[in-house]
C-alpha cells in the first residue's frame, strides 16, 4: 500500500524502553517509584463502570476545578490532556505557525519539542546550553516563540524565576511554554504559574506522571490565560474532543487533594537523590545537581550496556553534549542501592 511520505520520513521520539520479561530495575523514564495517593485506589475502586457507557464529561469540570484550586487560577484558565505530551502537542498547534519564523528552544532539551514541529511544519531554532548545560534564556528571544523545560531535561538543571520573567517581558506578545514536569521536586526554582497575572503570553504545562505516579492513566495540563485555553480546546475539537477518560478524571481528581501524600511522596524522591549524588560523587563521578527525580552521570553508553547487563535500566542519550552521560531516574532506595552495586562493582 502506498503511504504517505510524513509517515515514511518522519523522525519520532524514541521513549525509554519498556522492557517485557526479564525483571529489570527501570530507572529509565523518570517514572515514581511509591504509589499514587491511596485515594486514587479509592477512586478506581468506587467508580461505578456503568458510567464507561457515556462519553466522559468533555469539559472535566471537577477536575479542572480541583486543578485550579491547587494552581491558585480560575477555572478558565486550565486545559487538561492525554498525558502532557499532549498537551504540548496541542500548545504547540495552537501558539505556533508553520513555515514562519522559528521557535527557539535550547540545544540540550526534552527531544520531543523538535518532533512537534517537524510534525506541524514549524521551523526551529536551537541555542547552545552554556559549558556547565545551564540555559541562557536571554538569548532564546529571536523567534515566534520559545520553549523551555524548567528544570531543564535530561540536564537535570533549574531555570532561574526571574530569568523566565525577563524573557516573558522581552517576548512581548510572544508565546512562551514552560514545561514544568519536574517542577515539584525542584528546590532551586519555582513554578512560573504565578506570573501569568502579569504575562499573557505565559504558557506552562504540568504532568500527573511524575510527582503524583500517575505516568499509567496519562493525564497532563495547561495553566494558561482563558484565550489560550480556548484556541487548545479548538485544535484538540479537530484531533479528539475526549482525550481524557471518565476513570482518569476521577482518579486524578482524587490525586491533586491529596495534598499531604503528593508532599511526602516528593521528599523522600528528594531525599533519596541527595543521597545517591553524594555517593555517585565520592566514587569519582560527575553528577549535575538535580532539581528533577533523575540525575545526570557521567559514563556514557559503556555504563548503560553494563548495567542493562547487571540488571538496571538507565537512559543513554547519543546527541552529541550528553553522549558521555546516563540519565538515572531516581527510584526507591532499595533500587538505587541495586543500581549502586551494579555500577560500582
Ligand atoms: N516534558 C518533559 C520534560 C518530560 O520529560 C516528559 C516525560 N517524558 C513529558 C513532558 C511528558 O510527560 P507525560 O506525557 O507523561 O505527561
Amino acid at each position: 500500500m502506498k503511504l504517505s511520505r510524513f509517515s515514511m520520513s518522519v523522525e519520532p521520539y524514541a521513549a525509554g524502553e519498556q522492557p517485557r520479561g526479564k525483571r529489570f530495575v527501570k530507572l529509565n523514564t523518570n517514572e515514581n517509584p511509591y504509589p499514587p495517593a491511596p485515594e486514587c485506589a479509592k477512586a478506581i475502586k468506587s467508580f461505578d463502570a456503568d458510567r464507561l457507557k457515556l462519553y466522559p464529561g468533555i469539559a472535566a469540570r471537577e477536575l479542572r476545578e480541583a486543578i485550579a484550586e491547587k494552581e491558585n487560577v480560575g477555572v478558565d484558565c486550565v486545559f487538561v490532556g492525554n498525558g502532557s505530551d499532549e498537551v504540548l502537542s496541542l500548545a504547540f498547534r495552537a501558539l505556533f505557525d508553520p513555515h514562519g519564523e522559528p521557535v527557539v528552544f535550547p540545544s540540550v532539551t526534552y527531544s520531543f519539542y523538535p518532533v512537534f514541529c517537524s510534525m506541524y511544519g514549524i521551523n526551529t531554532a536551537t541555542v547552545e546550553n552554556e559549558a556547565d548545560f545551564t540555559v541562557a534564556v536571554e538569548k532564546l528571544t529571536d523567534g515566534q516563540g520559545a520553549v523551555i523545560a524548567n528544570p531543564n531535561a535530561p540536564t537535570s538543571l533549574p531555570i532561574d524565576l526571574d530569568d523566565i520573567e525577563t524573557l516573558l517581558s522581552r517576548m512581548g506578545e510572544r508565546p512562551v511554554i514552560v514545561d514544568e514536569a519536574y517542577i515539584d521536586f525542584a528546590r532551586r526554582t519555582r513554578s512560573a504559574v504565578p506570573l501569568l497575572k502579569r504575562y499573557d503570553n505565559l504558557v506552562v504545562v504540568k504532568t500527573f506522571s511524575k510527582s503524583y505516579s500517575l505516568a499509567g492513566i496519562r493525564c497532563g495540563y495547561m495553566i494558561a490565560g482563558p484565550e489560550t485555553v480556548a484556541a487548545l480546546e479548538r485544535v484538540r475539537d479537530c484531533f479528539n474532543s475526549y482525550p481524557v477518560d471518565s476513570l482518569c478524571q476521577a482518579v486524578c481528581t482524587a490525586a491533586i487533594k491529596a495534598t499531604g501524600y503528593h508532599e511526602a511522596s516528593v521528599q523522600k524522591v528528594v531525599e533519596t537523590r541527595t543521597r545517591v549524588m553524594k555517593i555517585l560523587r565520592t566514587a569519582g563521578y560527575e553528577v549535575l545537581e538535580s532539581d528533577t527525580n533523575f540525575l545526570l552521570v557521567s559514563g556514557g553508553e559503556r555504563d548503560y550496556l553494563k548495567l542493562k547487563d547487571r540488571g538496571v535500566l538507565v537512559r543513554w542519550f547519543s546527541a552529541e553534549r550528553v553522549r558521555g552521560y546516563t540519565r538515572v531516574s531516581v527510584g526507591s532506595d532499595e533500587e538505587m542501592d541495586v543500581y549502586l552495586r551494579a555500577l560500582l562493582k
